[in-house]
């Protein structure tokens, strides 16, 4: 039997997307073995955040940042309302059917999967790739598995051994804010940043 292609989904607002970012998908993909690593920028948050940049400008700041990388690719989301975890799979899945997936993502975003809409359709959809923000995790790992217990949710998942990345796109927005040269940004993406004067005060 053929052997499946192996599809990492990454999603966020990557507003601006940073090298904690980078540093999540290139582990994950080393450690889940992938094949390929589909980002897709959210068009509007699933859950009240605000968004700075445009869509367009987090997709172009996106592309910029894994340019060099061939197994690293941009998806765009069809242009609904709402962009929840069950519509980003979808999307994948359209383009890339027959596949492993795998859901990349820290564990910030992981810690709110219990209230994740469609959460039971997705969970058994994915291979869960999770990376540690800070350490200890916060909410605690004990806290997090007993929510899915409690709601009968079995899922595959994997920790990714990397050292925790204090890098934030809050923190980098804020910095921009500031005037303080942010930390953690690529070249590439601070020139974008700059020729299009985003987060500026
Ligand atoms: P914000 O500060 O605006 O909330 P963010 O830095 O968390 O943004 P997102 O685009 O919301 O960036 O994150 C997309 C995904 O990347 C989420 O699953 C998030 O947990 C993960 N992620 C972001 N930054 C890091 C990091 N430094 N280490 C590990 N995972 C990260």
């Amino acid at each position: 039997m053929a052997k499946l292609h192996r599809v990492g989904i990454f999603g966020g607002t990557f507003d601006p997307v940073h090298q904690g970012h980078e540093h999540l998908a290139r582990q994950a993909a080393d450690h889940g073995q992938l094949d390929v690593v589909i980002w897709l920028p959210t068009r509007a948050p699933s859950h009240k955040k605000q968004i700075v940049a445009s869509y367009e400008d987090r997709c172009a700041m996106v592309e910029t940042a894994i340019a060099t990388t061939p197994h690293f690719k941009l998806m765009r989301l069809p242009p609904t309302p709402t962009s929840y975890g069950i519509d980003l799979w979808q999307t994948v899945h359209q383009h890339y059917p027959h596949s492993q997936y795998y859901w990349l993502l820290g564990w910030d975003s992981f810690a709110s999967l219990p209230y994740w809409y469609q959460r039971q359709a997705l969970i058994p959809k994915v291979t869960w790739l999770v990376a540690p923000r800070c350490d200890p995790p916060s909410p605690s790992s004990s806290q997090v598995f007993e929510q899915l217990h409690q709601q009968n949710l079995k899922l595959r998942w994997q920790f990714l051994p990397i050292t925790p990345q204090t890098l934030s796109a809050t923190a980098i927005r804020q910095a921009y804010q500031a005037q303080r040269n942010p930390q953690g940004v690529s070249t590439a993406v601070k020139a974008y940043i700059r020729d299009r004067g985003l987060y500026q005060p």
